[in-house]
């Protein structure tokens, strides 16, 4: 493709606005949980935005919505961008919501300009992304993929007992298709990062290739309770001590894997929990993480390698197990390349990244060829009322996620 096509910045912005009106919090974010009335409200205003832009919309059985732009060959598999229009309680404007509106202004734009596309476009609401009411994060896209069966999903309820079925019957989100994915030529997901990193080196575009890979971790030491008077540090069995042993290890082990590594200790308890005694248990959690499965692997095995040392060192019992682990994604090699071209051609700054938190992208690209796109957002907050882009980043990121689009649905010259 040889033209470079824009998005109307303006019109993107208003319709953050508008959406964000609905379930809006007096801190400046929103709640508009899962299969909530707002989440419905939410909805309906994307839908009749779809329609009037001639799109077809379809709802699946978990709730997922598609709104469609016809391809001058429709039996070929559509081009897709989806993310989501629920947010946490007390969550941001725009964290999944600017990745579904960014995906209709793509075909608002292309309607304008007049450009067709051989392949279908698609823009999907993942039904349930953020997890916070029912506790599955993206559970639309997980049923979708096969991740996760349907009736599971169905079964889920939140506090007050309502099951995700029955509020997909109430909020009128039970739909007919299939929640199963067919054949899908390329996907992408728009995000804004959620972390600091672009912000801070003052660039536009995130060309995402990949999510890292994460585990947590609990461990605990077992010592010997006694007093903390008359028992000398030699002859403790102190599994504080074992703790001040591994610590500096595991932070030095980290580093030596790279900027990229992450390890942390997020929950320490001591039991009894008394001033004056040696504890006899010591429970903490470590959460580890890196882009790359080979630096990854070898993080988990030294980490291992590290406490069972400080157990044996100070002559404690120790239990260890890995309560949580989701494998690293590694996007498709031409959805990254398209979204490089249109960066390139574009001439926004940018770098390569791999994302630290999860996304519906990641269920997607176990059925199909996906990549993801980030703008910054500002001081790296998300999952806060106070979450903020600014209004030529959210243009730079749909300008992006247009031009891909449309280069791997094939313009028709
Ligand atoms: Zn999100």
């Amino acid at each position: 493709m040889n033209q470079t096509l824009r998005i109307n910045g303006e019109r993107l912005w208003s319709r953050l606005e508008e959406i964000g009106q609905i379930g809006a919090t007096a801190g400046g974010g929103c709640n508009r949980q899962a299969l909530t009335d707002e989440d419905q409200a939410g909805r309906a205003l994307f839908a009749g935005w779809c329609e009037a832009a001639g799109c077809t919309l379809r709802t699946d059985a978990i709730g997922n919505v598609f709104a469609r732009r016809e391809g001058t060959d429709p039996s070929l598999p559509p081009v897709i961008t989806g993310s989501h229009l629920d947010t946490q309680p007390s969550g941001g404007k725009y964290d999944g919501i600017y990745g579904v509106l960014a995906g209709l202004e793509v075909i608002e734009s292309l309607n304008e300009a007049g450009v067709q596309t051989r392949h279908p476009l698609e823009v999907v609401v993942w039904t349930n992304e953020e997890g916070c009411r029912f506790d599955t994060a993206m559970m639309g896209s997980a049923v979708w993929s096969g991740t996760m069966s349907l009736d599971d999903a169905y079964a889920l309820t939140d506090r007050n007992g309502a099951s995700v079925h029955d509020e997909l019957i109430r909020t009128a989100q039970l739909g007919e298709a299939p929640a199963k994915a067919g054949a899908i030529h390329a996907a992408f997901e728009l995000h804004i990062e959620q972390g600091p990193v672009l912000e801070a080196e003052a660039l536009e575009i995130g060309v995402v290739t990949g999510v890292q890979h994460m585990s947590r971790h609990r461990v605990i030491f077992y010592g010997q309770e006694a007093h903390a008077g008359p028992t000398p540090m030699t002859l403790r069995k102190d599994p504080m001590m074992a703790l001040g042993q591994c610590l500096p290890r595991l932070y030095a082990m980290a580093e030596e894997h790279g900027p990229d590594s992450r390890i942390t200790f997020g929950f320490v308890h001591a039991s009894p929990g008394s001033s004056n005694t040696v504890p006899g248990k010591l429970e903490f959690t470590v959460d580890i993480r890196h882009p790359e499965a080979s630096h990854y692997q070898a993080m988990l095995d030294s980490y291992e390698t590290i406490i069972q040392e400080a157990a044996k060192d100070f002559g404690l019992e120790m239990e260890f197990e890995c309560f949580w682990e989701a494998p690293g994604v590694t996007f498709d090699a031409d959805c990254i390349d398209a979204v490089q071209e249109s960066v390139n051609a574009l001439g926004y700054s940018h770098r390569r990244m791999v994302s630290g938190a999860g996304h519906d992208a990641c269920n997607v690209a176990k059925v199909a060829p996906t990549s993801m796109i980030f703008i910054p957002c500002k001081d790296g907050l998300s999952h806060n009322e106070k979450e903020a882009i600014l209004a030529e980043h959210a243009t730079a990121g749909a300008n992006i996620l247009l031009n891909a689009m449309a280069a791997r649905a094939e313009v028709i010259a």
